[in-house]
């Protein structure tokens, strides 16, 4: 799961601590609200559009027993042009559209167009409406509330929009006196508020059930992180060495090389016996760092490999480049110029290194290359050490040229 910038644990507990009175989130996770779920909702609303149509349709049963006069029209109305024009709308959510589209859509597609049809067929039926037809309005507003659960903000001004219609449909098409008008009013006026109460409760448990959710599962990724880190360094550990030496191990059968450099402080015993174990962690944590800083970006993975030793795997990488980044990192813990305690004065903390590739058709098992690093390393040490085993082949090509490398 990435989450995008801004959006961190502290976010998501200030959003779930808020009173903001309106359902919505800040830009930023509102829009992650809408990653996460807008695939589902989409769904959920074909498919209950496409129930919402079969039942607008299957009126046609009450058209027949209540107006059979009005029958072929009513049967017009819904086969002929409600049904096909909200199919097409439906259509819209097979893309994913954005959250606007996708709700005015269902207001749109599944209220309007429908209380249009209610209208014309009102109209149609002249001087002598049926009372099922302004009643069957309620059912329209019951279907985008609890059914469809459209946004709150979305169906507040599609709701205030029925209530005008229904007015006007009760003025228009009957013969209700206005004391009658009033009271069918106040029953559509009060099933709209509950249905709108309904929909903002409905929406803030949403809400608030996707922050819990969220805020779960961002915990999870730090405490799996917090799993996978050596808590001295900040080095990934030894699980998540194995992990992703595993991950090279089965990768290894794309046309590419991954490399392996292993490498240990020396006379680190010494260092910490003089100095004590407290100044040996925080050179331990120095090197640490030295060796973070030489990463080329995300792709290499540096690792404390236990005590005083760090391994570092390289994806994607030959084994000259990989001598050649080992080379620059023992550089780079020289000239850091950590005073030895130990040592003669003057004389600084370095390390040795062993390096070790996997190329397709030679060696792919990630132990071997382990143990190549691992054999480099004794052979570094044995040679002098703060030195990379194989020894640094300049780059213009000169095999015999070894770069000379400070001993230990
Ligand atoms: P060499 O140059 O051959 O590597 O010699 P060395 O003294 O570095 O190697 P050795 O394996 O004898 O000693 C490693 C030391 O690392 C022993 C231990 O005191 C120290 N060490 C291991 N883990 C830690 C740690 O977490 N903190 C500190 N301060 N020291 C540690
Ligand atoms: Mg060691
Ligand atoms: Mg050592």
């Amino acid at each position: 799961m990435s989450l995008p910038q801004g959006i961190d644990l502290k976010a998501v507990e200030d959003a779930i601590a808020s009173r903001n009175w309106l359902p919505r989130f800040s830009p930023k996770l509102e829009a992650l609200f809408e990653r996460d779920t807008g695939g589902q909702r989409c769904r959920e609303l074909l498919i209950r559009a496409y129930i919402g149509i079969i039942i607008y349709d299957l009126f046609a049963i009450a058209d027949w027993w209540a107006t059979p006069e009005l029958f072929s029209t009513a049967l017009w109305v819904r086969l002929v042009f409600f049904t096909p024009l909200a199919l097409t709308l439906t259509t819209v959510l097979y893309t994913s559209p954005p959250v606007f589209l996708r709700e005015s859509i269902m207001c749109i597609g599944g209220g309007g167009l429908a209380t249009v049809t209610i209208l014309y067929l009102m109209a149609k039926s002249l001087p002598a409406p049926q009372a099922t037809l302004h009643q069957s309005m309620i059912l329209v507003v019951l279907f985008l509330t609890v059914v469809q659960r459209i946004r709150f903000l979305y169906l507040a001004p599609t709701c205030l929009a029925f209530l005008v219609l229904h007015a006007f449909s009760l003025e228009r098409y009957y013969g209700y006196s206005v004391g009658q008008q009033v009271a069918i009013n106040m029953v559509f006026g009060g099933s709209v508020i509950f249905a709108l109460i309904a929909s903002y409760s409905m929406e803030r448990d949403l809400r608030l059930h996707y922050l819990l959710s969220l805020r779960g599962r961002i915990q999870n990724r730090e405490l799996d992180m917090i799993s996978r880190r050596d808590a001295l360094t900040g080095l990934g550990n030894r699980r998540s060495l194995e992990e992703t030496l595993e991950l090279c191990e089965r990768s290894i059968d794309v046309p590419d090389e991954f490399s392996i450099v292993l490498l240990d402080i020396d006379h680190f015993k010494m260092f910490n016996d003089t100095a004590g174990h407290q100044a040996g962690d925080i050179c331990l944590k120095r090197v640490a760092g030295i060796i973070q800083a030489e990463l080329r970006g995300h792709a290499d993975h540096a690792f404390r490999f236990g005590g005083e030793e760090f391994m570092v795997v390289f994806p994607k990488t030959a084994f000259s480049r990989a001598i050649a980044i080992a080379e620059r990192m023992r550089e780079a813990i020289e000239h850091a110029a950590i005073p030895h305690p130990a040592l003669e004065p003057g004389l600084v903390v370095t390390a040795s290194f062993g390096v070790a590739c996997a190329r397709r058709g030679y060696e792919v098992r990630a132990a071997d290359i382990v143990a190549n690093a691992d054999a480099a390393l004794y052979a570094a040490k044995r040679n002098g050490r703060n030195q990379v085993w194989p020894r640094f082949v300049s780059v213009d090509g000169d095999l015999g040229s070894l770069r000379s490398s400070g001993a230990g």
